[in-house]
């Protein structure tokens, strides 16, 4: 793969490197003004499991200069089709975020106290190991949590988490329960009404983005929120997963996707982690509502 064999310089390697640097500053106030945080737009991508795909992944967003958090199971690193120790720490040096995502990837809701203190620590002691820097977010298996799993996600020193609740733009989410806004999988438009609960616009805006794309395109409906982003601020976060790409016609989609969301003038791209902290930062940091 490109992205394995390139020898470009580590900064063109480096999605996060210069917004590392955040010239904005977003990052290190802790308490933006309104004049600088309202409708700010963020782009912020996220992919789960581990796959070796996921490399691919990676050399899409580099092209793109987009960010992106990759949450892996660190007792998967290394079998069958999954990235390996050497793969990981390549992704972390390119500058993306490894994020934690158990050791096993079981649900962590059907499973007792015990283990699933030991599937998020291990997990993040693991990784911190292979990676020798802080993992700091983490995502629950299937989007599955309660009050327990966030508790023990907290108690174990994560400082954000992401489930898989869909169509969401808000800023001011609780830390551990980050939602995203698309999945890089072709639902069908009803699957997104199961995602809201009090948004009836942006259902209304999903269906007719899907009715517009005469099937379940999904890049018809992330282009839509992100266009309504854009216009209103607030995160768009899409999910994936790299081992969904079935086909040349799946990548294609998704570069489609990425080649629309990058580059633009005013947004700020960030991992999820850098999310998180935006959103420890203030309770209306971007001016979103939670139910956005
Ligand atoms: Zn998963």
């Amino acid at each position: 793969m490109v992205f394995m064999k390139s020898t470009e310089s580590k900064s063109e390697l480096s999605p996060g490197a210069s917004r590392d640097r955040d010239p904005s500053g977003m990052f290190s106030n802790p308490n933006p003004g309104p004049a600088t945080s309202r409708n700010m737009v963020v782009v912020t991508t996220s992919w789960d499991d581990g796959d070796r795909r996921d490399l691919k992944i990676a050399e899409l967003l580099t092209l793109r200069k987009l960010p992106g958090t990759f949450y892996v199971p660190s007792g998967s690193l290394g079998n069958n089709s999954n990235m390996s120790v050497t793969d990981l720490r390549e992704l972390a040096n390119a500058g993306f975020e490894i994020g934690g995502h158990t050791v096993n990837h079981p649900i962590l809701t059907d499973i007792d106290s015990g283990s699933v203190r030991r599937e998020v620590g291990d997990c993040k002691r693991s990784l911190e190991a292979i990676l020798g820097r802080e993992v700091s977010s983490f995502a629950y298996p299937r989007g599955r949590f309660n009050a327990e799993v966030v508790s023990e996600v907290r108690k174990a020193g994560f400082r954000c988490a992401r489930g898989v609740r869909m169509l969401s733009f808000a800023c001011d989410f609780p830390p551990f329960e980050m939602p995203v806004t698309i999945q890089a999988y072709p639902h069908r438009w009803r699957d997104y009404g199961r995602n809201l609960i009090r948004r009836g616009e942006i259902l209304a805006l999903a269906k007719s983005a899907m009715v517009i794309g005469r099937s379940t395109n999904w890049v018809q409906l992330g282009k839509a929120l992100f266009d309504r982003a854009l216009q209103e601020g607030g995160a768009w976060h899409l999910l994936g997963h790299s081992w969904e790409m079935k086909d040349e016609n799946g990548w294609r989609e998704l570069e489609e996707m990425l080649d629309y969301v990058s580059g633009r003038d005013g947004v700020h791209y960030c991992s999820n982690g850098e999310l998180g902290q935006l959103v420890a930062s203030g309770p209306n940091a971007t001016g979103r509502r939670a139910d956005s």
